[in-house]
């Protein structure tokens, strides 16, 4: 089995937030004390307690204002996921994948954990530090939805269509469609990293103008620290003892 998968739209995306919103209510998670930073994303980042974020930016060609491009940020549930791959070096229990969905998820032993090196492991900078407690976070699939056979949160109350989620491959194939459609009106249009990820995002931009981590090889292509290096070579720190 393939398992679950999302597919963002970002052509169908307006930033009404309720994505956002919809995440922060089903995990019970607080607002966030912010200020006005000039921008209308807010809060300005991903957080311990807001592990879905609606960015925004503007798009600009020889200085004129041409488009606003939003988006729905969150962990990818990457098929490989590197974080996981380097904290099982420190404790294999802290971040697990669910079998049946493919599902990413962080427990409540990722204070065992390295925090700069799950980050830095992360080619989508998404794991945020609770420095109250050494708790690791983000997104979780909404993994005891999905198991009940409900949909993620996010996907429930997107309006547009712009969040979808089902098998994986057939989001595969709702995001190939789509693409051809898409790439009509915007011939540049791409799938980020949908191979290895199971959250497939169309881009009908260049994905740099989204956000400096939108794909894997704008955060850093390449990078590999050397806790990962290790945890590919032997799999698990106990092998080395
Ligand atoms: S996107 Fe980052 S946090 Fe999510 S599974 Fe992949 S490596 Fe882990
Ligand atoms: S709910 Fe849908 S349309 Fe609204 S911000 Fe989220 S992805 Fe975009």
């Amino acid at each position: 089995m393939d398992g679950k998968g999302f597919f963002i739209d970002l052509t169908r995306c307006t930033a009404c937030r309720g994505c956002q919103v919809a995440c922060k209510q089903w995990h019970n998670h607080p607002a966030e004390d912010t200020r006005n930073w000039g921008s209308f994303q807010n809060p300005p980042d991903l957080s311990y307690v807001t592990y879905k974020l609606v960015r925004m930016e503007e798009y600009v060609e020889n200085g004129q204002v041409k488009d606003w491009l939003f988006f729905p940020d969150q962990c990818r549930h990457c098929i490989q996921p590197p974080c996981k791959m380097v904290g099982d070096m420190d404790d294999e229990r802290a971040i697990l994948q669910d079998f049946d969905t493919g599902a990413v998820l962080f427990t409540e032993r990722t204070n065992n954990l390295f925090f700069d090196e799950i980050l830095a492991s992360c080619p989508y900078d998404i794991p945020r530090l609770d420095e109250a407690t050494n708790l690791q976070g983000k997104c979780d699939m909404c993994f005891d939805r999905v198991i009940n056979d409900k949909l993620p949160a996010c996907v429930l109350v997107c309006p547009t269509g712009a969040m979808n989620f089902g098998d994986l491959d057939e989001m595969r194939q709702m995001a190939d469609e789509r693409l051809e459609v898409v790439k009509e009106e915007f011939p540049n249009a791409v799938l980020g990293d949908p191979n290895a990820l199971r959250v497939i995002v169309l881009f009908h931009r260049e994905p740099t103008r989204f956000h400096h981590a939108a794909v894997a090889s704008l955060h850093g292509p390449g990078r590999f620290t050397r806790k990962q290096a290790f945890a590919k070579m032997f799999g698990n720190r106990k092998a080395l003892i």
